[in-house]
């Protein structure tokens, strides 16, 4: 996660936006958490049927602005099977294995790993050789943007009926210098790989990318880099998860803070926050208007899995305002600015975690919590899983 812009900027912008955009988003968040608890209050539906048709996969980017604005998404609660299964979504969630995360955790946060270290070279490695032994071809992509090289590390597996519809799901493996960097991003990418791992033995309508990308903490310019070209290339994203940071929970009542003035914009989230005495407990889902179709299965995927969870909508009008400064400081950001669906998972970084960016002590695996981060996997894996088109 970058640095938080100026905060005294946001607030001013805040202000001045929220009484023309504050009703309608605060509606929106209303919204979600109202269908949320009336999913959890029907039957559990059998979604174990394959889809055998185009006809039954997730619509287009397109399709679900205009669903988004019309409301209509299907809320069903899911029930999970306990043993591990490719042949369904909710199968797949249970294919998840934490000990795999924990270790990938130990290799990466082991030693801090800024850009060019030797650190940094062996968890680009490990990236790469984790997608080949998941089945993802793999290349690794030299870039210079903003006058610094990097090398992102992209995992592709073709999908079968519809392979120009790519589902991306990523994290970045760069830190600063002199931090371990566990929660951030140490906890994203060994989140990232296992859920390679559990996707890569699948074979999909749409085409599935994993990314570990570099250059996250400099200003985004791995993701930038990539996404910039995959605009130009007009290619069709219809889906993107971002892991970045989901490790850092605390129990304790006022552990979580808020960005200046985000009760303005997201007045019942907020309240939500606050009828649980301000707990940072929870997975963050913060998605573009694009992206609010998988925010908002993974959210059912988290009550599923008993994963508290807070989606978040950013509607285009606020995106496009600028006021949202704050929820631009990862590797969404490019997919939302270029009109992609994107949507951030995270545990909310410095608002949560006083080891930020070793703010206050190390930031080490010891200070984590790899139940909560096993939870967000499995939930983000169901999600993705629905997005490529299992059911
Ligand atoms: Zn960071």
């Amino acid at each position: 996660m970058t640095l938080p812009r100026n905060r005294a900027l946001l607030l001013v912008v805040l202000l001045l936006l929220a009484s023309c955009d504050g009703d309608k988003s605060s509606r929106a968040a209303t919204d979600t958490a109202q269908d949320t608890q009336a999913a959890t209050d029907t039957t559990p539906a059998d979604l174990t049927a394959p889809a055998d048709s185009a006809d039954d996969l997730p619509e287009t980017a397109e399709d679900n602005a205009e669903d988004n604005a019309a409301e209509v998404q299907e809320d069903v609660a899911i029930a999970l099977p306990a043993q591990c299964s490719t042949a369904s979504a909710p199968g797949l969630v249970a294919c998840v294995q934490q000990a795999r995360y924990e270790a990938d955790l130990l290799t990466v946060a082991s030693t801090p790993r800024p850009p060019g270290s030797a650190q940094w070279q062996l968890v680009q490695d490990l990236c790469a050789t984790t997608f080949e032994q998941a089945g993802f071809s793999v290349t690794r992509e030299a870039f210079t943007y903003d006058g610094r090289d990097g090398v992102n590390v992209i995992g592709t597996l073709v999908g079968q009926s519809l392979p120009d519809e790519k589902v991306y799901v990523s994290a970045h493996y760069d830190h600063i210098t002199s931090c371990l960097g566990a929660d951030d991003n140490g906890s994203g990418l060994a989140g990232l790989l296992e859920t390679a791992r559990v996707l890569g033995g699948g074979h999909y309508d749409r085409t599935l990318v994993v990314v570990c990308w570099d250059l996250e903490e400099a200003g985004l310019l791995g993701s930038a880099a990539h996404v910039t070209a995959l605009h130009e290339a007009n290619e069709r994203v219809v889906a993107s998860f971002v892991y970045e940071m989901i490790g850092y929970t605390d129990s304790a009542p006022n552990s979580q803070a808020l960005p200046p003035g985000f009760g303005l914009l997201f007045a019942e989230a907020v309240a939500k926050l606050e009828d649980n005495q301000m707990r940072g407990d929870f997975i963050a889902l913060i998605g573009n208007t694009s992206g609010s179709d998988a925010g908002q299965t993974l959210n059912l995927y988290a009550d599923a899995l008993t994963l508290p969870a807070q989606f978040l909508a950013v509607s285009d009008a606020l995106l496009s305002s600028g006021a949202v400064g704050d929820l631009l400081r990862s590797d969404h950001a490019p997919f939302w600015l270029a009109g992609y669906p994107g949507l951030l998972i995270t545990d909310t970084a410095n608002l949560r975690n006083p080891h930020y960016h070793c703010g206050v002590g190390e930031d080490s695996i010891d200070t984590l919590d790899p139940v909560f981060a096993a939870r967000v996997l499995g939930a983000t894996l169901g999600a993705a899983a629905t997005q490529l088109g299992v059911r």
